[in-house]
This record gives C-alpha cells, structure tokens and sequence, in this order.
C-alpha cells in the first residue's frame, strides 16, 4: 500500500514480496539511504513514545523495513506468508523530512487497522468506499499528528485533502438542494465519511496517483496476514493502555469511537479484544466470552510496568542520533515482564480455552512465558512443542505423577524458587502466574498472591475468590454464551 503517488504511476517493476529483488533494484545512493532509514526510525521512536502506539506495534511486526526504488512512494506489504515489510523510496522520504516521514508511516499503518476493521469485501469493491477511507484515515492523522495541513514534496501538498472533498461534497449536495452536514460531522466516524460521500450525485473520483491504495490490487495485501498482524499489534496497545500507557488508551478510545459505528465486524473485532475494558464497559456480550475480556484485563493490570516507569525520550532520540536502533532503546530499560501459565492435568481442560489462552499469551510480546503443567508435580512445557495446539506433550494430560492428586503448593513451591524441576531451580521472578484448572485441591496461600489469577473451570470450585487474601479469579465459560 502506498502513499501520496506523484509522477506517473506504473506497474510494481519487481515482485514487491520477494526482499532480495527489492534490495538488489536500482540501489539508491548509499548517503540517501542512510538519512531515509534514519528519518524511518526516528518517525516510529515517536510513534512508540508519545504519537501512535498502533503504528509503533504494527511496524514492530514488520520485521523487514527495505528502502528501496521498485517503490515510488512508500507502502507495506502483507504477503500470504504471514510477514508484512514495510518498502520506502528514500529520495521520496529524504524529499518528505521527518514531519512528512511520519505523516506516511502513520497513514500507512492506519490503512492496515482499517483494512483489519472495516474488512467487508461489498464495501472495499466500492470506489467511494476507497475514497471515504483516504479521507479518513488523514483526516485522523492530521489531528494525531497536530497538522495543519498535508505533507509537503518539493513544496506542494502531498495526497488526499480531506478538507477538498468535503468542499467538493458541500458544493455536489447544494447542486442538488441537500443539506450538507458540518466537517466536524462529516469526519465524526469512517463510516459516517462514506455515508455522506455516498449522497452526492457525483462523488469525486480521486487521482490514483494520489495514493497506491487507490489502484486495486497494487500492493499484495492478504486479509489474513493483515489480520493477524493488526490484531496483536491493537493487543499489545490495548495492554499497554492498561499498564498506564495514557497515550495508547486515548488512540484506542479515539480509535474504536471512530470504527465501532456502522460496522458489525469492527464491534465485534472490539469486542473480542476486550477493548471495552477502556471505557469500563463490564456488558456481557453475546460474540465473546467475559472471563476473556477479564483475564485481558487483569493481565494487563498486573504486567503494568511500575510507576517510577518514564519513557526514556530523550535517552531514545540520542541513541537514534548515534544511529543505533531506537527500537531497542525504546524496549531497553523495560525489562520484559515474565508470566507463568499452569494447567492442572488431573482434570479435563477444554481444549478451546487452551488454545485461547496459548494464542492470547503468544501474541503479548515483552512478556517471557513459562509453561507448567501440573498435577501432583509440576512439569515444564513448551507449547507447540510436541503438540500443535501448546498442550503438553502427550502422555502428561490426565496421568497422575507420583499419585498424590492435584497439588496448586507444586506450583508455588516451583515458581517461588523452592524446588527443582529436572535439576532445574525456577530462578525468575514472576510478574503474573495463571492457574487454569478445576479448582479442586488443598487451598494455598502463596507468597506474592496478588500476582496469582486463577481461571476455574465448568463445574469447578472458585474458592481463590473467597480465600484470605483474597485472589483474582473468574469462571471460564466453555459455551459460546
Ligand atoms: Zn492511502
């Protein structure tokens, strides 16, 4: 995908997914590449510290960043292979400075959440739909970003002016004796854009040079890649916002007002996601389970990063200045938070929740995660390992070690350091440790309890509720209601 075309638009001259061709194309000058990367990372240093959590998680995931000529522009590309790279011409980044630098990066991972959101195939084959989504995904970037107006190239402002074709709206429906709404109105949602847009007699038709986007098919952008990529990247802001980010909470509020209207599958997306916690929504939904939104929830709380935490602003621009990478900096003094996943064995575990909770914890990155399997003992595990699904390997569901029933002190002894677990001592500190099991054996207190969240299956007994101290705990429902 690709932003704010100028010259004449043309074919992609390589196969935008395959990296070494993209590398290897009409290399630019060595000193041109270098500032362009430069400007690169500082626009997503920014992102991650203060501007766009989304965009700083979204080009975390884009593990390839080309600056490359095959490009004209700039563009991300979701091949079916599961990866996305982000490709940048850099005359055309060296020609936009760092403020247009970012206003591309921003709009490009925008076009990602959007595509992710509002993935409704009718609506994409709309071309008023295309328009409707370029004016609002700058109209959001321009506020984001505190602009006044587009990027400059060579002078000129550079892609769709949401402000024009509100003025090109105003004058169609006046032709045509409607009432127009405001602007304010107008931008209030992306579907309210496209909604307005589609009253006029004749919605304008933009110029396909003015942004990849919107000439179809010209990027490789596979919905299940983008899917996958968007929805962790929204995971790990909607946990950040939890852990006290303030500017992650506000984007994604800001975010899931403007996309939630209008769009059953963006509601549901949210929904899904938990995002509700936000706004201290506690409904109960019929397309997610609750105890899903609670453990996002309780998980994010207790993987919060401390108080004393600053963002190292002015420690992160140094480094980018020394030319390090400042995606380092930004995660450095963060030391990854670590989180302890135990099933209890001795019972039946719905192997629906298992594979839940093992996507859910795979997806939070900065956390290091350490599998237990227990019942009498406790048995390490990695998931995928020997299963595909991150169930322990077979053999270990439903046997009983050492025939003493179910034990939840194996677990605090092991993950409290007191015991070895094949000659190994548990030597890390947990920030989290989440039980899933029945619920049924000898009571424990363990020594840091506000760190322990107990999910009780069907049936089970919830007693970590009732417990002195108290701990977090919640039923796990296996139905779809
Ligand atoms: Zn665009």
């Amino acid at each position: 995908m690709g932003y704010g075309e100028q010259g004449r638009r043309r074919p992609p001259v390589v196969d935008l997914a395959d990296r070494r061709a993209l590398e290897a194309y009409r290399p630019a000058d060595a000193a041109v590449v270098e500032e362009a990367r430069q400007l690169k990372e500082a626009a997503l240093l920014d992102f991650g510290l203060t501007e766009s959590a989304v965009a700083s998680w979204l080009y975390a995931k884009c593990h390839h960043q080309i600056a490359t000529t095959a490009v004209d522009t700039a563009a991300v590309v979701a091949s079916g292979d599961g990866t996305c790279l982000l490709l940048y011409n850099p005359d055309f980044f060296v020609g936009l400075g760092l403020s247009g630098v970012k206003f591309v990066l921003f709009h490009e991972a925008r076009h990602l959440v959007h595509r992710h959101l509002l993935a409704d195939p009718e609506l994409r084959d709309d071309p008023v739909f295309t328009l409707a989504t370029e004016v609002a995904v700058n109209h959001v970037a321009l506020v984001r970003l505190g602009r006044a107006h587009l990027p400059l190239l060579d002078g000129r402002p550079t892609g769709v002016d949401p402000r024009q074709v509100y003025d090109a709206y105003v004058e169609d429906l006046a032709t045509h004796g409607l009432e127009p709404v405001s602007y304010e109105v107008f931008t209030e949602t992306d579907m309210r854009v496209y909604g307005e847009l589609k009253r006029m007699r004749h919605p304008p038709v933009p110029d396909e040079r003015l942004c990849v986007h919107l000439v179809a098919g010209a990027v490789p952008a596979d919905q299940q890649t983008i899917d996958t990529v968007t929805s962790s990247a929204l995971l790990n802001s909607l946990l950040a916002a939890r852990r006290g980010h303030a500017g992650a909470e506000r984007e994604l509020l800001d975010l899931m007002g403007r996309t939630e209207e209008g769009s059953a599958r963006a509601t549901r997306l949210w929904g899904t996601l938990g995002a509700g916690a936000l706004r201290g929504e506690t409904t109960r939904t019929r397309t997610v389970d609750w105890w899903q939104r609670w453990l996002v929830d309780v998980l994010g709380s207790k993987l919060r990063d401390g108080e004393r935490l600053v963002y190292p602003k002015k420690r992160g621009a140094l480094l980018a200045a020394l030319g390090q990478d400042p995606m380092l900096a930004r995660r450095g003094p963060v030391r990854d938070k670590v989180l302890v996943i135990a099933y209890d064995t001795s019972g039946s575990m719905p192997d629906h929740v298992i594979r839940w909770l093992t996507e859910l914890v795979g997806r939070i990155d900065g956390v290091e995660a350490h599998w237990l399997s227990f019942d009498a003992v406790v048995m390490p595990f990695k998931p995928g390992e020997r299963s595909e699904m991150g169930v322990p390997p077979d053999g270990v569901w439903g046997s009983v070690y050492g025939g003493g029933g179910t034990s939840f002190q194996a677990v605090a002894d092991h993950v409290e350091g007191r015991t070895e677990v094949n000659g190994r001592v548990f030597d890390v500190r947990p920030d989290a440790v989440v039980v899933l099991t029945d619920g049924y054996a000898p009571p424990i207190t363990p020594a840091e309890p506000e760190k322990w969240i107990w999910l009780i299956t069907e049936g089970g007994n919830e007693w970590p509720e009732t417990h002195t101290p108290a701990m977090a705990c919640h039923r796990v429902t296996t139905g779809s209601r």
